[in-house]
């Protein structure tokens, strides 16, 4: 550093807001820099800060020393660093939260790898549910480390108990103390970086569409400037092989690679190809590593001996030197979204302003294109380049099937039209293989009682709860609050006059083995997966044959490559179709046109079958005929008139709380703020409650502020943040670019 910074502002992990100055004693002038990790004065106590900036001059008049550097290089780049800078500005999210966001955890408290520690309960499974409801209200954070022991019978790693259960390490403590909980220790963990034996394959010959694309992509690698390529292709079509491809002129040219998957569960079959075609290091980053594994990868990463990094949405801040290429496979998928927590950032936003930084190129891969990536094609932002799919592989056949008929038919309700119904039995009868698609899980969707009329809801989120028959408990989807099966009504305590109504994936499987008591089948959904490593058996199994039809919520629906399946049942189109929100079209043009796509992917000729009230709906139509372009022009125009993106900036502001009149009065009170700072030209919507009024406890309400695409909204919505101190029992979330309007 230049001898004439003498002074470091400092952002402290913990505490104090705003970034504090000190002075840089002589010895360390020399490696002082930006991004350094410090051990700084405060109020007397050493505490733990990151170097944001070196000045000449300090702010205030007399400063204190710097007590120690804690680490010999910055941890973030200067390219981190501004990525860092813009991500705080633009989310509105205070610099230090996003930098805790971009180090894992355990690099900030400068923790070593150790021991870890296993936990597992001393209670039984009824005392255990009956104790954590007793908690619920008085002890929540104790309550959910009970609802993980309760959903992780056998126990969990300590590290991995405090990531599910989203606490401190405290309320384990507690119940450690109390008795109720044990640990044991564990030995070492393996290394993240696992050096499994693979097949090498080699690079295909690639087709014509293929090639164009690939060579408009290396162009760009060689000229080594920031550029986004939009690849859009049906699944099959052969996006993944030109990923491979751009990877390898990446990495010929010295470069390395980020690659983001929507979710991790189901990346195995493309990390196995990547893994096949480049023996370098390539390192996946999951939800499942320890704070000692994520450590460890992160100096792997930035020291340069990974390769490839493979993760979901954060992995996009992974410390990659000399990055040259990004890559964000299904990129129209919500999860790349932060949706509930600061900073809200999208990881599409985040890689095209790092690759701008860092001169590198991004490709964005989908089926179905978000419309604002569509739209920046259009626009010449991004260049586009279209896979159609292989001449041997036609589109699958789309019947939709009218539901309103189907009831007519039989005198009342029925899960399966006979047409689905004799399409099952076909492909059973020729050894081929069926997905079903239902988007609700559990047997029962609610429960309600025939004397009063009331539904059994959650007392936390004022949800009806479903009835599991598996675990014959009513859950909460939003919360996962859990109630033994009751007998009578909680409300008018009458006796036998419970009624469960609608149905989830649990139902659609008994129903079926009910008709067809031969039928092999698996089940794939959020009770289904929720150990380690289900995901994976249950595919497995479904490609091996040893299920002829696998049912399943949206999971079913993504990047999966089975090749026997010959037909795609969705048993109910309607609810995809009723979300008030701006995005549902979309989002329910995407899940069919994705479930469709699962359809007749190799050999065999494909069958869709779609169940709905509504077969007028323009979105199912357009989804059956499975035409993007058709649903881009058309939702596009629908965007326009009603003045959502990518037509005017959004952003969301989401307050909650557990007093309904605080958490009202607050977000009146920012509104007006809001209102006096903006230009007119920006609209306001009223505050509303938000689609789910009621989470865990808390009250929500939001409200939306629509305006022209520049710096204004960010610079204001933190101004009026910083104006308005938070109130310690009211929570306000700042959503810019929000994914949905609704939630
Ligand atoms: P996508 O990523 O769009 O789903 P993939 O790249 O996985 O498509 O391609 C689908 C299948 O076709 C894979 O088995 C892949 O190996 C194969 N494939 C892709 N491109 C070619 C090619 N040019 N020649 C031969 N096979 C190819
Ligand atoms: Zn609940």
């Amino acid at each position: 550093m230049s001898p004439a910074l003498k002074i470091a502002s400092v952002l402290l992990d913990e505490g104090i807001d705003r970034p504090l100055d000190y002075a840089v004693p002589l010895a360390f002038r020399s490696t002082c820099a930006v991004g350094v990790r410090v051990l700084v004065p405060v109020r007397g106590h050493p505490k733990h800060g990151t170097i944001i900036e070196l000045k000449r001059e300090a702010e205030v008049a007399s400063v204190q020393n710097i007590i120690e550097l804690l680490s010999e290089k910055p941890l973030l780049s200067d390219s981190l660093f501004a990525l860092a800078k813009w991500i705080s500005f633009y989310y509105c999210t205070p610099l230090r939260k996003v930098v805790q966001v971009m180090l894992p955890s355990g690099l900030r408290k400068n923790i070593q790898k150790r021991k870890q520690l296993f936990v597992r309960s001393k209670l039984s499974r009824p005392e255990l549910l009956h104790l954590c409801q007793e908690l619920r209200i008085k002890k929540p954070e104790q309550a959910l480390v009970l609802d993980q022991l309760l959903l992780h019978p056998k126990g969990l790693l300590l590290s991995a108990l405090i990531e599910k259960a989203q606490t401190s390490e405290s309320p384990i403590k507690t119940l450690i103390k109390n008795n109720i909980l044990h640990t044991e220790e564990m030995a070492q963990e393996a290394s993240p970086i696992d050096e499994q034996e693979v097949f090498s394959t080699k690079p295909k010959t690639l087709r014509d569409e293929q090639k164009r694309a690939l060579t408009k992509i290396t162009a760009s690698l060689e000229e080594g400037v920031f550029a986004t390529h939009l690849l859009h292709g049906v699944t099959g079509s052969g996006k993944t092989e030109v990923y491979l491809q751009a990877i390898n002129s990446t990495l010929k040219a010295g470069k390395n690679v980020i690659f983001l998957v929507p979710e991790i569960i189901l990346t195995s079959q493309t990390l196995e190809r990547l893994r096949s075609r480049f023996p370098e290091k390539i390192v996946l980053l999951h939800h499942r590593l320890s704070d000692g594994e994520r450590h460890e990868s992160w100096h792997e990463i930035r020291n340069g001996n990974v390769r490839i990094v493979m993760g979901a949405r954060s992995a996009i801040f992974s410390p990659t030197p000399k990055l040259g290429l990004i890559i964000l496979d299904e990129e129209h998928e919500s999860s790349y979204k932060q949706q509930d927590d600061q900073p809200t950032y999208h990881a599409r936003d985040v890689a095209l302003m790092r690759a701008k930084l860092e001169n590198a190129v991004v490709i964005l891969g989908s089926a179905t294109p978000s419309l604002e990536s569509r739209y920046n094609a259009d626009q010449k932002k991004f260049q586009l380049s279209s896979l159609h799919r292989r001449g041997n592989a036609d589109l699958a056949q789309v019947k939709v099937v009218d539901m309103r008929l189907e009831f007519e038919k039989t005198k009342g309700f029925t899960l399966f039209s006979d047409a689905l119904l004799d399409a099952i039995k076909k492909r059973r009868s020729l050894g081929e293989q069926t997905i079903l698609l239902l988007n609700r899980r559990g047997y029962q969707t609610s429960c309600l009682c025939t004397k009063c009329g009331e539904t059994v809801r959650c007392p936390h989120c004022d949800l009806a709860l479903t009835y599991h028959l598996g675990e014959e408990i009513l859950t909460c989807h939003l919360c996962d609050f859990r109630l033994l099966k009751l007998r009578s009504c909680p409300k008018c305590h009458a006796d036998e006059t419970l009624k469960y109504k609608g149905a989830g994936t649990e139902m659609v499987e008994r129903a079926l083995h009910a008709i067809l008591p031969e039928i092999r089948t698996l089940r794939l959904d959020a009770d289904t997966t929720r150990h380690k490593g289900s995901h994976e058996l249950i595919f497995r199994q479904f490609r091996s044959a040893k299920a002829d039809l696998l049912i399943g919520t949206q999971m079913v629906a993504k990047g999966l490559h089975f090749p026997a399946v010959t037909l795609v049942g969705i048993l109910s189109a309607d609810g995809a179709l009723n979300i008030p929100d701006f995005r549902a079209g979309e989002k329910a043009f995407q899940l069919l046109t994705q479930a469709a796509g699962r359809a007749g992917r190799a050999e065999l000729a494909g069958e869709v079958i779609i169940q709905t009230h509504m077969p007028e709906h323009t979105m199912l139509q357009l989804a059956a005929a499975q035409d993007y372009e058709a649903f881009f022009h058309q939702e596009l125009e629908v965007r326009k008139l009603f003045s959502f993106p990518p037509f005017c900036r959004l952003a969301k502001v989401v307050f909650s709380g557990e007093k309904l009149k605080n958490v009202e009065e607050t977000g009146k009170r920012f509104r007006m703020k809001l209102i006096q700072e903006l230009p007119p030209s920006f609209q306001i919507l009223p505050l509303v409650p938000c689609g789910h009024p009621k989470v865990r406890d808390k009250f929500r309400f939001q409200f939306l502020i629509k305006g022209a695409r520049s710096t204004l909204l960010s610079q204001k919505l933190a101004l009026v943040q910083q104006m308005l101190p938070a109130k310690r029992d009211v929570r306000t979330l700042v959503d810019v670019d929000p994914e949905s309007t609704f939630f």
